[in-house]
């Protein structure tokens, strides 16, 4: 019992690799967290977009029916050079993470795994996540996705008053706060919200076009949003949104055979 408690059997590090051949007879999909080591602002640590990735990741597991997907070592660092101006953030290229990713989808793919859930724990990652992605079904003809937030930040902007809240702010505040707080210096949180006066450029405004900028040109502090607003109770409502609406995303590919997600039809 305590062994399941620690190493709960979807981690699929932790796995011997009998273990791991008997439960890939009955599992298809893993999940990949990814993340990043860059500033976040004065008053949140580095890792925001790891650790978030790393744990949602294992929420959304314990949340799916068994068998539960694999969960995949998180890769820790991100495409950031937007954020280098502020010290403390590593950047990788977008050439090296993506074809890291693909490696690993490559390998997952040759180990039988059928359907890749990337999980995306920082936005700048996106567009090298996806290419890794596109490469990956291309070569293994599986069913690759990227996920950035896209199945609950409906409901998360919902829940906050901030616009343009997209580094450090009320979001990522709220979220840490209700983790992590021995971490979170609200002392030294800011409202550093971006007023762009633009509804083509506005970070989350439907019509947004996709643009990129160094963090530094924006914002003194690193906070983009305003992190005065956040709270522990407003982040333990949207981890909760967070994970609900995420598990029922990863449960419906997990439950579809592959060619019905239209891959490996011919
Ligand atoms: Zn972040």
């Amino acid at each position: 019992m305590k062994k399941e408690a620690t190493y709960p059997d979807f981690m699929w590090a932790t796995l011997k690799w009998p273990e791991i051949a008997e439960r890939l007879k009955v599992v298809d999909t893993a999940i990949l967290p990814c993340g990043a080591i860059e500033q976040h602002g004065p008053h949140l640590p580095l890792d925001v977009d790891f650790f978030d990735a790393d744990y949602m990741a294992r929420k959304v597991a314990e949340a799916c029916q068994d068998p539960k997907p694999f969960v995949l070592p998180p890769i820790p660092y991100g495409v950031s050079y937007h954020h280098s101006e502020f010290k403390g953030t590593i950047c990788v290229s977008n050439d090296g993470l993506s074809a890291l990713v693909y490696d690993i989808g490559m390998s997952l793919a040759h180990n039988g795994i059928k359907k890749l859930v990337i999980l995306n724990g920082h936005g700048d990652n996106a567009p090298t996540l996806k290419y890794a992605a596109q490469m990956i079904n291309r070569d293994a003809k599986i069913f690759v996705c990227v996920e950035t937030g896209e199945t609950s930040d409906v409901d998360l902007y919902g829940l906050i008053e901030t616009r343009n809240d997209i580094h450090a702010g009320e979001i990522e505040t709220s979220t840490t706060l209700a983790l992590r707080p021995e971490l979170v210096d609200m002392d030294k949180a800011v409202d550093d919200t971006l007023d762009l006066d633009n509804e083509f450029l506005d970070f989350t405004s439907d019509r947004g076009v996709s643009w990129y900028v160094h963090t530094k040109t924006l914002t003194k502090s690193g906070v983009m949003g305003n992190a005065k607003l956040a709270t522990a109770e407003k982040g333990h409502k949207m981890w909760e949104i967070i994970i609900r609406k995420m598990a029922e995303f990863v449960e419906t590919i997990k439950n579809t055979p592959s060619d019905k997600l239209y891959q490996n039809r011919y």
